[in-house]
């Protein structure tokens, strides 16, 4: 059929030292994956079963640029390892959650965490600190098996070149398994679909001008300059 108005296009990664791209069709993101950092966002660090969001499509944007976003004051970085999905289902065992994986990324999870703490603390969603528009940031995709197992990996971020997150994929409290079992009793998981898995200990704030930069030992790195709101 054709449409009344133009169709949008899907979002496209690219795929790390190929001319192929990866269409995204839904990301998710986990809350409190990282027990330094349900410390530091005043949380029990002891494990709970995972809790989910949702970003937007949308709202990744491969531009490099973060336009400091309106109606917030507090701003923060967050670095993530990313999964993404290359087929899915609904109830994946653990045993076999990892044969759904095409591969890895860093991403950025940016976030309005006045907005996110406002809306918490009133018992609302958590969209408008969370579903930020150009807030997901993802490296180019490296395929699973040039990753290799998960584990002792480095995650880091600097804001202007100094360290402010460091930790290691060995402190994820939900592994990969897990999370991708967990999210597929709620959802039919497709192709397409990404997982931001958390973010360790060490968000900040950030401001117009500043220069983010990121990476986990095996992936490509992420860089992000945050510009003045639109
Ligand atoms: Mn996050």
């Amino acid at each position: 059929m054709s449409t009344v108005i133009p169709a949008p296009f899907p979002t496209i990664l690219p795929v790390s030292e190929s001319q192929k791209g990866f269409p995204v069709r839904r990301v998710y993101c986990v809350g409190r994956n990282y027990a330094a950092h349900a410390v530091e966002m005043g949380h029990d660090p002891n494990r709970e079963a995972p809790f989910f969001f949702q970003k937007n499509p949308d709202n990744l944007d491969p531009s490099g640029e973060f336009p400091y976003p309106p109606l917030s004051s507090d701003v923060h970085h967050e670095v993530e390892l990313a999964v993404v999905l290359k087929s899915g289902k609904r109830s994946i065992p653990a045993a076999s959650a990892l044969e759904h994986v095409y591969g890895y990324a860093v991403a950025l999870d940016m976030t309005r965490r006045d907005l996110q703490i406002a809306s918490r603390s009133k018992q609302r969603p958590w969209d408008l600190g969370k579903d930020v528009e150009s807030s997901a940031v993802f490296s180019p995709l490296t395929p699973a098996a040039e990753m290799g197992e998960i584990g002792a990996q480095r995650i880091h971020l600097e804001v202007n070149g100094e360290v402010k997150q460091d930790a290691t994929l060995e402190e994820l409290i939900w592994k990969l398994d897990e999370i991708v079992m967990d999210l597929s009793k709620f959802y039919h998981l497709r192709p397409g679909d990404l997982i931001m898995t958390g973010t360790p200990a060490g968000v900040g704030p950030v401001v117009a001008g500043d220069k983010i930069t990121g990476g986990i030992d095996g992936l490509d790195p992420i860089a992000l300059t945050i510009t003045d709101a639109e």
